[in-house]
């Protein structure tokens, strides 16, 4: 019995480092150029929209709690209302949110 409690705790462990791993990787991305350039024509990855590229914010496409991680195909620039609203949608409602925006 105690040994399946210590086993549980253990993969929460692990889960919570590796998100920290790959915020840290992400933090270090955003200084990059790769990640400049991305960012310089300062248009949204999801929407379109021309919002400069002092607005855009970096997005995990899988978030790192899905286990996406800090890879460059998985960084794009998002504009904040994208973001936010990626935030708090369901994978399936977020892919109705594309087709709106993109209609
Ligand atoms: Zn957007």
């Amino acid at each position: 019995m105690k040994k399946v409690k210590e086993t549980a705790l253990f993969s929460v462990f692990v889960a919570e480092e590796d998100i920290e791993r790959e915020k840290s990787k992400a933090r270090e991305i955003r200084h990059s150029k790769w990640w400049h350039q991305k960012c310089a024509q300062g248009v949204c990855f999801y929407c379109g929209s021309r919002v400069g590229s002092s607005n855009l914010t970096m997005d995990h496409v899988v978030p790192l709690i899905r286990g996406g991680r800090s890879i460059k195909n998985n960084l794009v620039p998002a504009c904040k209302e994208c973001n936010n609203n990626k935030k708090y949608l369901l994978p399936m409602e977020w892919k109705d949110y594309l087709k709106r925006r993109k209609e």
